[in-house]
């Protein structure tokens, strides 16, 4: 049989995809050499972003299967390099431009990505299980997503989403760890163990900004982010980070939560952005011979949406109630959203019904170019 051609060896790495940065080796400048040899045998050089790289395992499996599904191919070797230091700032100019300072690229005139806050009234109201479980629904539609864990407390996004793997670091370009689809950063992967963090205003200003500027998520159709619970500095930094950004607010049926709420929500009013619903949680329980019970009272989604809509004086939607589901909470302990674990459950229904009315919300246009060119 004969050996693959050069061209066909190309064609067969091109379908690797890098994990951290979901596009082609062969486009990322990863691919040194390739050859076949005699006897069936194909040799591939592939270079690493970096020495340590935490996913060589999966990138060498990959290229193997690939290149060994090809006819004519028996025996696959591949060897891993490093980049050099040139090669490490080509790629990071071929991802990001070659601009020396892009700031933040969500709020380029031309990206598309819709930016959802997610702020809650306290601590406790599921809102970090809120935003995994959208953020896992988004991705099984196909949409590109990606989680900014900014709950600088009570960080839990990790946890939530599995994720134990530490960012890649390439140079001053920081790769995000992907789960279940989605590219996931938090402010725990820069602590040491479970460290509580003490950082002021200033500091966590710069933290989320370094995130958001430093972070590689590629073009994503959705950015959620997980705030701290209330009404502190970093939803104003969020604010003034990213004007694009909407809020969704999260409270439990209780009228005394959705007070708290409303204020977290109201902050908007302050710093001109958009409330794109409110959400309710822990709604009811639904007990072992199908009755219904309402643990944290009732009516404190509408009475939150109905607030909302005053104080910003436009309509806000309770976009959805979410029951109270022992699934829910085993899925957070298990790293596994109740989304991807038991998608028929009814809290995992009125998750996906939230995450389905997000992805069809039409987006702004003003400001963008829509790439049609008068004849
Ligand atoms: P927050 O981010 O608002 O502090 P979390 O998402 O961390 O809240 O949720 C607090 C606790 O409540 C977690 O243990 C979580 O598993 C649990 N929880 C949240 N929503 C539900 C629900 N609908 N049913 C059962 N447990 C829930």
């Amino acid at each position: 049989m004969n050996a693959p051609s050069h061209s066909t060896l190309l064609a067969a790495l091109a379908t690797v995809i890098d994990p951290e940065l979901r596009r082609p080796i062969t486009e990322l400048g990863m691919v040194e050499s390739v050859e076949a040899l005699d006897g069936g045998r194909v040799r591939a050089v592939v270079r690493l972003t970096i020495a340590g790289c935490p996913l060589r395992g999966t990138i060498t499996a990959d290229v193997t299967g690939a290149l060994a599904k090809l006819d004519g191919v028996t025996d696959v070797d591949v060897e891993l390099t490093v980049m050099t230091a040139e090669q490490r700032a080509e790629l990071r100019e071929r991802l990001k431009g070659s601009a020396p300072e892009r700031g933040i690229p969500f709020n380029d005139e031309g990206s598309l990505t819709r930016i959802y806050a997610v702020a809650s009234g306290k601590g406790g109201v599921g809102k970090s299980s809120v935003t995994v479980n959208l953020a896992c629904a988004l991705a099984a539609r196909g949409l590109r997503v990606g989680i900014v864990d900014a709950d600088v407390y009570g960080f839990s996004v990790p946890g939530l989403m599995g994720i134990t793997q530490a960012p890649t670091r390439v140079d001053e370009m920081i790769l995000p760890p992907v789960s279940h689809g989605v590219k996931v950063i938090s402010i725990g992967m820069f602590v040491a163990g479970n460290q509580p963090v003490a950082w002021r205003g200033p500091m966590l200003h710069r933290a989320l900004e370094q995130f958001l500027s430093d972070v590689y998520f590629g073009d994503l159709d959705i950015l959620l982010l997980d705030l701290p619970p209330g009404t502190g500095d970093v939803a104003i930094s969020v604010a003034q980070l990213l004007p694009k950004a909407e809020l969704l607010v999260v409270t439990t049926p209780q009228a005394a939560a959705a007070d708290v709420a409303e204020r977290a929500g109201a902050i908007a009013v302050q710093t001109g952005q958009k409330i794109a619903g409110a959400i309710e949680n822990m709604s009811f329980l639904t007990l072992p011979d199908g009755s219904t019970m309402e643990l944290f009272g009732s009516g404190g989604g509408e009475l939150l949406a109905k607030r909302l809509s005053q104080t910003v004086n436009s309509p806000v939607e309770l976009l959805g109630q979410i029951p109270l589901d022992v699934a829910l909470r085993e899925g957070g302990d298990a790293g596994l959203p109740i989304v991807l674990s038991d998608p028929d459950s009814p809290a995992a229904a009125a998750l996906l019904a939230i995450a389905d009315r997000l992805a069809v919300r039409p987006r702004g246009l003003s400001g963008l170019s829509l790439g049609v060119t008068p004849r």
